[in-house]
């Protein structure tokens, strides 16, 4: 990922919020729905719109934001002592809804086991409380096709599904593509509203023992060449990124036409 990429805001905002539901909506996704007063100025995008997700360090702690000047929060963020230094993470806005005097953002979080046990947000999005501080940081969107676009190429595995999700619902109803979306399982496939002509195909691993991404990559590298005015946006576990933007490079795709992010690092 560019280190500030076009659609970044110069000023970005940080905002705090409470969490208001905690909901399972498939096997391996959990929907933390958080609001505040100060979320009804969030100047939602949509698309892949994403944010840095700041949570308290532990249960029952508050929570100590860092300072933002400018784009610059790192240093600040850094020099918080380690006891209450938050968590932070990147996600994306699933959804948003303006309530008038309050905002309420969605976060799809991929619950992702280890040794039988959640670790780090997935952890805290299945036990989050009602109440509990979160702090987003806003960060545009990734998603930045060429105005000559002719078709789209999407790829992602579950950590992306927001991102895909959101970027379907928001092309123009007469684009035309492909979106290649892994999940975990079957039950986790989600509805998607597409345009008619943007080809949706679900590669759930179920049982099969596929390392993440695999699937998706191996649909890619047999799908035809897209055409060299297409625009493809390829994220997920960092091996699905770098290797799908090769592949797509091969098959004659300038790589300023691609977009890739390595959500993860398995
Ligand atoms: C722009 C952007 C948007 C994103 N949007 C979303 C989103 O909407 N929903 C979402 O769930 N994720 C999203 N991600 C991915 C998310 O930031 C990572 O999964 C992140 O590692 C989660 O942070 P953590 O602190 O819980 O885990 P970490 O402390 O970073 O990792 C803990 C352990 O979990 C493993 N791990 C992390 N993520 C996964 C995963 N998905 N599957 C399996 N193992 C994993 C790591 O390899 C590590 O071993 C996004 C990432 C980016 C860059």
């Amino acid at each position: 990922m560019a280190r500030y990429p076009r659609l970044m805001p110069t000023d970005p905002r940080m905002y705090s919020a409470e969490v208001v539901r905690s909901e399972r909506i498939s096997p391996s996704f959990q929907r933390v729905t958080i609001a505040s007063a100060e979320l009804a100025e969030f100047d939602w995008q949509g698309l892949d719109h994403w944010f840095r997700l700041f949570l308290p360090v532990a249960r029952g702690n508050g929570l100590r934001l860092p300072d933002v000047r400018g784009r610059v929060w790192w240093k600040s963020y850094l020099s918080i002592p380690d006891e209450d230094r938050p968590h932070c993470s990147n996600y994306t806005v699933a959804a948003y809804r303006n309530l008038g005097d309050v905002g309420e953002l969605d976060i799809d979080v991929v619950l992702h086991w280890h040794d039988g046990t959640l670790s780090g947000v997935a952890a805290w999005s299945a036990e989050a409380a009602i109440g509990s501080p979160v702090g987003i940081l806003d960060q545009g969107v990734l998603f930045d096709p060429p105005e000559d676009t002719s078709a789209y190429v999407l790829v992602a595995d579950e950590s992306g599904l927001p991102a895909i999700r959101g970027i379907l619902r928001d092309l123009p109803t007469d684009a035309v593509g492909t979106a290649i979306i892994e999940v975990p399982a079957t039950d986790d496939v989600h509805d998607v509203q597409a345009p008619e002509r943007v080809r949706v195909q679900w590669m759930p691993r179920d049982e099969t023992g596929d390392l993440v991404g695999h699937r998706a990559l191996k649909a890619l590298q047999g799908s035809k060449a897209p055409g060299p005015d297409a625009y493809a946006f390829v994220v997920g576990e960092s091996n699905l990124a770098t290797q799908g933007r090769r592949a797509l490079h091969r098959a004659g795709l300038p790589k300023d036409r691609i977009t890739f992010s390595g959500f993860w690092k398995a």
